[in-house]
């Protein structure tokens, strides 16, 4: 919302005398002066009005869960139990998903209450590189990996995937690189090339890893340096 509204939202407080209260310097977000009443404040940031607070920001919440199998990434569900469930109660509300995984895939797997911030995890157009350690039924061929770099096409989208890496570790596990997220998208990678995927288990998700110490069901916050997505 804009900084001017928040103000003229008030009660007693015209628009023309929320402008002047920002543009003589008695307004602030975050602690700091802002004098643009046009600014967008989100319901994160904290304003006040000659040290009078207005709006108290909401806190903000970003986590990574180490997703144990089993467990639908969804926040409720009438059947299956959710991975809200590991989430401590009163961290719960508001909370969604940024990048779902399948209830058998396991791994990395983030929450936040900030939705601006997970649109730049989730966006098509970021291309955000998502790392997967994938164990396969069928050893892995060389033809399939020149087939994942390519693009394989999806007939139900009617498009072709972008190129994605596919690296060997051993002959039935793999490490796969994905810069998009369609539905069950590395299964059905694998199954174009006449594979199968036993197991899926997410790594990274652009610069955030999942932390080694968390065991399966446990979750941390991100660190700061983690939400900056450097
Ligand atoms: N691709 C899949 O097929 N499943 C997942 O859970 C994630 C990526």
């Amino acid at each position: 919302m804009k900084l001017s509204r928040i103000l003229s939202n008030q009660n007693g407080v015209s628009r023309k005398q929320a402008n002047a209260l920002v543009a003589a310097g008695t307004v602030t977000v975050d602690g700091c002066i802002c004098r643009e009443t046009a600014w967008e404040v989100d319901r994160f940031s904290t304003v006040a009005c000659n040290g009078r607070v207005i709006q108290h920001g909401d806190r903000a919440h970003y986590l990574m869960l180490n997703k144990p199998a089993g467990y639908l990434s969804a926040t409720a569900d009438k059947i299956h139990k959710t991975v809200m469930e590991l989430i401590d109660p009163e961290l719960r509300k508001d909370l969604h998903i940024a990048g779902r995984l399948d209830r058998a895939s396991t791994g990395l797997l983030i929450l936040t209450n900030d939705g601006t911030w997970s649109r730049r995890l989730t966006e098509p157009r970021v291309k955000l590189p998502k790392v997967y350690r994938v164990t396969t039924v069928e050893p892995v061929s060389t033809d399939a990996i020149e087939r994942f770099a390519q693009g394989i096409w999806f007939e139900y989208e009617q498009l072709t995937t972008s190129p994605a890496r596919l690296e060997p570790l051993s002959a039935n596990e793999s490490r796969v690189t994905i810069y998009e997220g369609r539905y069950h998208q590395i299964k059905r990678m694998f199954h174009a090339t006449g594979n199968r995927v036993s197991s899926l288990h997410r790594e990274q998700m652009g610069a955030i890893t999942l932390d080694p110490t968390l065991k399966p069901g446990e979750f941390r916050s991100l660190t700061t340096r983690e939400i900056i997505l450097e």
